[in-house]
């Protein structure tokens, strides 16, 4: 077996300039543009002689979808995107234009998700050397359209049947390689509508303020902690008040006031439950009126999975210590679970630089990590 610690070493400047050139391909979603990225993959996967399929449900949102190893085997993902969040403001360099300062590569998109999908391309070449001694099949994929839901990258192609894995590593949740995400919070967007009554501005005791009820009752939810079980790997159930409107003029008092909120909620929890509970609530403040816009269900996937059984083996092997960990936000993982596939997030990146100016990706983390997905790769292909 050939040394995956000389391979990846042999590799890292080939990598690095990889990294850059992805950094580079701007693939802001909206508009996305990935294929701008695509073509940089596709080109090195030519190179290693790895065989790969693009689709695109929309002209220029290229993924990739590349095959290595045993078709008849067992088939693990490795999930990645190509597409970054806006630039914002406050960067020291510009994000398009990648520089390297101790080890450290800044630009947008450097550890959301490009460093991912350089790391992932430098795992799929080694498993290419090794592929004739290969149990299983492992499926990378470069996606599109991850930062706005996917509906173009990985829902369309679990949805359209061009993906069915066995099982999946998404490999774009942060933590150092420190945490497995195996747990995520449920997701209910709820549309709380209060009426009231209308009447002249200059004479409000003669109507029914919407503005000022619903402010009581935000006021309640605001401390208020909505009833469950406590998990194992997830905080506490949350409101997130999003957005506000209410009134028609100064003069007149408000008929309507209309808040959406934001609820992170836990497996032992339902939007039925909750909703009930809320109107409950509601109820001595005044009239109100609850609409469920999103629900998404909590997912979660037990310890003893094999999947997560390996990673954190591997990883201890590497001297990391990766514990079973619950995520307040929803990643890919949650898609594929809600499919029937057993998921866990696994990442090389700090929580703190995606999304933020300054993004960055440090190049040490990014070739240990290969070298542990590597390892997870042919400990899996074991079992
Ligand atoms: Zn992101």
């Amino acid at each position: 077996m050939i040394d995956v610690a000389n391979f990846v070493e042999q590799r890292r400047v080939i990598y690095t300039s990889i990294l850059s050139d992805l950094i580079k391909a701007k693939t802001v979603n909206p508009p996305g543009d990935e294929y701008l990225a695509a073509k940089i993959i596709s080109k090195r996967l030519s190179k290693i002689g790895v065989k790969y399929k693009e689709y695109e449900k929309k002209r220029h949102r290229t993924n990739i979808v590349a095959r290595v190893g045993n078709e008849k085997g067992k088939s693990v993902l490795i999930a990645t995107h190509l597409d970054t969040v806006p630039a914002g403001d406050g960067w020291n360099t510009d994000p398009f234009n990648p520089v390297i300062k101790d080890n450290i590569m800044y630009g947008r998109g450097a550890c959301d998700n490009k460093g991912q999908a350089t790391a992932a391309l430098l795992v799929l070449d080694f498993l290419k050397g090794v592929e004739k001694d290969l149990k299983n099949q492992y499926i990378f994929l470069f996606a599109a359209d991850e930062e706005m839901g996917s509906s173009l990258g990985l829902a369309y192609l679990l949805n359209d049947n061009l993906l069915s894995p066995d099982y999946a590593i998404v490999v774009d949740v942060g933590g150092e390689m420190k945490k497995i995400d195996v747990a995520e919070k449920g997701v209910l967007n709820l549309k709380v509508v209060c009426k009231g009554r209308q009447a002249h501005g200059s004479t409000p005791h003669k109507g029914v303020s919407a503005i000022a009820n619903m402010s009581k009752f935000i006021a309640k939810l605001d401390h208020y902690i909505l009833k469950h079980q406590l998990h194992r790997h997830l905080s506490r159930p949350t409101i997130n008040f999003g957005t506000i409107k209410g009134g028609s003029a100064p003069n007149t008092v408000a008929g309507s006031c209309e808040l959406v909120i934001n609820i992170r909620y836990l497996p032992s929890q339902t939007p039925e439950q909750i909703v009930d509970e809320l109107k409950k609530l509601s109820e001595r403040f005044g009239e109100f009126d609850f609409d469920v816009l999103i629900k998404v269900p909590p997912t979660e996937l037990s310890e003893k999975s094999v999947l997560v059984e390996t990673v954190k083996k591997v990883a201890e092997k590497h001297g990391i210590a990766a514990k079973p960990h619950g995520l307040s936000g929803a990643t890919d993982a949650k898609s594929l679970i809600l499919h029937g596939i057993p998921a866990v997030g696994f990442d090389f990146a700090d929580d703190n630089t995606a999304h933020n100016a300054n993004e960055c990706c440090n190049l040490a983390n990014l070739f240990k990590f290969v070298e542990v997905m590597v390892g997870i790769c042919l400990e899996l292909d074991q079992q």
